[in-house]
């Protein structure tokens, strides 16, 4: 092995790095800058050198991921899959092979990235075969295959250790997590919960000790014009002072409401109904009109509901701080006495 083909290595995965992060996510996946459609063309063309898969597939996957983070539907979340899978195995699940290619119309409306992505490989075999004419196998095997496998672990960290590992400054109603160590290995890629935070800024690195340097190569393109219109997070947006969304809001309140048990609540109202009531009243109620039963339940405070302010102290744990902490827990409060009303349902009707 010769010290000049480690060299190239490191710099094969730095370029290409650079290509999948300012390229295949910034720009084909959140359009956050633009650019001419010849520097768009060479921009896919080095991603794609990468291996990993065509540009309009990989953006099409990440639109996706960014539509259903750590739901069931997102093709790589640790929460529903585990970090191994979330990592590496759903590459080789068939089903992902063909995304939903209507959320790219934007993409596919460039025959030269359709002609790209359909001959997803070749432009990495020419880049193997360059250096093996170049270096022979030292080139080969070291200039292009190890950058490349180092190249895709750490592509795949963002998927499996940045939904994992780090920390939350926002509420976005995922895992996603900054982690400085990742910002380092994948040129700023790493501040990926102010990335779910707000996806159309082309800086990730929101604060300016959050090193980034894909952000600083594009800063700079842009003085020379191969890049224009880079946008940026409003402040309002960077200290966190926007409310969440009405689907996150539901999100995190479902995960608050879910940290407590309605089952063992629904237990402890069960004995107390008892205590006062004749236990047939409440079936036969339940019978009559479960769904008044559930709402009756959600209006009177079951006293032993968690109050509003024991829920906030849970959210407070749970999540970073937000405008639209009071909501969540008001929405959290509901859900948790819905699901309580639905079990003693379950419970009056299963002990008449
Ligand atoms: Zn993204
Ligand atoms: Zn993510």
């Amino acid at each position: 092995m010769s010290v000049e083909a480690l060299w190239v290595a490191l710099a094969l995965y730095l370029i290409r790095m650079w290509a999948i992060t300012a390229g295949y996510h910034r720009y084909f996946s959140h359009r956050s800058y633009r650019t001419s459609r010849l520097f768009q063309f060479l921009l896919a063309f080095l991603g794609q050198t990468s291996a990993q898969r065509g540009v309009i597939w990989w953006a099409a996957v990440h639109r996706h991921h960014h539509l259903y983070s750590d739901t069931p539907q997102d093709v790589h979340s640790p929460r529903q899959h585990g970090f191994f899978y979330a990592h590496v195995g759903w590459i080789f699940n068939p089903s992902n092979l063909k995304p939903d290619y209507g959320t790219v119309r934007d993409l596919t409306r460039y025959p030269e990235l359709r002609l790209l992505n359909r001959l997803t490989y070749a432009p990495a075999f020419l880049l193997a075969i360059a250096l093996w004419l170049w270096g022979g196998w030292p080139m080969l095997v070291v200039g292009f295959f190890w950058s490349t496998v180092v190249l895709y672990h750490c592509t795949f960290f963002i998927n499996s250790l940045a939904h994992a590992s780090g920390r939350q400054r926002y509420v976005t109603g995922d895992d996603s997590r900054n982690n400085w160590f990742l910002a380092l290995l994948t040129l700023g890629e790493g501040w990926h919960n102010n990335h779910h935070h707000y996806q159309s800024s082309t800086r990730q690195g929101f604060r300016w000790y959050e090193v980034d340097v894909s952000f600083y190569v594009l800063k700079a393109m842009s003085w020379l014009h191969l890049v224009w219109s880079l946008r940026a997070p409003p402040e309002a947006v960077v200290r966190g002072e926007v409310p969440v969304g009405r689907k996150v809001l539901e999100k995190v309140a479902r995960d608050l409401a879910g940290s407590f048990s309605a089952e063992a609540i629904a237990g402890r109202v069960k004995e107390a109904w008892a205590e006062s009531h004749r236990f047939e009243d409440l079936a036969e109620r339940a019978r009559r009109a479960r769904s008044q039963v559930e709402a009756r339940l959600a209006e009177v405070s079951l006293p032993h509901l968690p109050t509003i302010p024991e829920l906030r102290e849970k959210a407070e744990e749970m999540f970073s701080e937000t405008p639209s902490l009071d909501d969540i827990v008001r929405r959290a409060h509901e859900l948790l006495a819905q699901a309580v009303a639905s079990r003693v349902c379950d419970l009056a009707l299963a002990g008449a």
